[in-house]
């Protein structure tokens, strides 16, 4: 299961969250210590979403593992950014290896990224996915329910609901009819990050201004929570704010 994290706070370079941390993401691609639901490492793509001061986000992703990919130091090396989020991806079974399938997905000032698994995808949800405009549909990112999961989020986000609206609302009504789906959520628009924690890991780290929200911590920092299951997760510059999603 996919592994992600996202940074609010003063500018940093994206080597010092993808690869400089002990247990950074680069490394939770070959060597995650809590993947649940098979696979064994993410290997499958990844990517990088970063806010470069203003403006709409910038996306790297590649098909790739991240650890083999001859770029992306180099360019982590040199970009700064107050708000990045990452993914590493371990493609479930069926679901096909592409550029395009890797998180974050992006939309406007939107990024996002899906960790888990919807249990008896497509079917299960092809009820929600039918409450979609048909346009959404033929220009899913790819066929996985990651993607999926996106242009259902997308939609509220678009009808106007809020960050936190959009994330809990389609967890709940997926989890409803997708029993047993693993659904951990991030989504921000680089001033605020909301999460969602349904069984799947997810540690959160305040230090200072700077938030970090991740699969597995990076490093063993005394300040690093683990959130608990079931719950959804709001980062800003007003703190980190936690509700129950059960
Ligand atoms: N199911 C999603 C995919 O295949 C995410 C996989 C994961 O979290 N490992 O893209």
């Amino acid at each position: 299961m996919c592994r992600h994290l996202a940074y609010l706070g003063p500018p940093v370079t994206l080597r010092t969250l993808l690869y400089d941390p002990p247990h950074s993401l680069v490394r939770q691609s070959w060597a995650p210590r809590d993947m649940r639901g098979g696979g064994t490492v993410n290997a499958d793509g990844f990517g990088v979403g970063w806010y470069p001061g203003t403006g709409n986000p910038v996306r790297y992703r590649r098909s790739g593992p991240i650890w083999s990919d001859p770029t992306l130091p180099e360019l982590a090396g040199v970009t700064l950014s107050g708000a990045v989020l990452a993914a590493v991806r371990s493609a479930t079974v069926g679901m096909p290896v592409q550029e395009s399938a890797a998180a974050p997905f992006a939309e406007g000032r939107w990024l996002f990224s899906h960790n888990g698994v919807v249990r008896g995808w497509p079917d299960s949800i092809a009820a929600l996915a039918g409450g979609l405009p048909v346009r959404d549909l033929v220009t899913l990112d790819a066929p996985t329910d990651s993607a999926l999961l996106w242009a259902l989020v997308r939609h509220r986000l678009r009808a106007g609901a809020s960050a936190v609206e959009a994330v809990t609302t389609t967890v709940r009504e997926v989890a409803a009819v997708a029993p047993g789906s693993r659904l951990n959520l991030l989504l921000t628009d680089g001033v605020s990050v909301v999460a969602s924690v349904w069984d799947h890991a997810l540690s959160v780290r305040v230090t200072g201004d700077a938030v970090l929200l991740a699969s597995e911590p990076v490093d063993d920092a005394p300040e690093w929570q683990q959130v608990p299951d079931r719950r959804w997760v709001r980062a800003g510059t007003d703190g980190v704010h936690l509700g129950e999603l059960g």
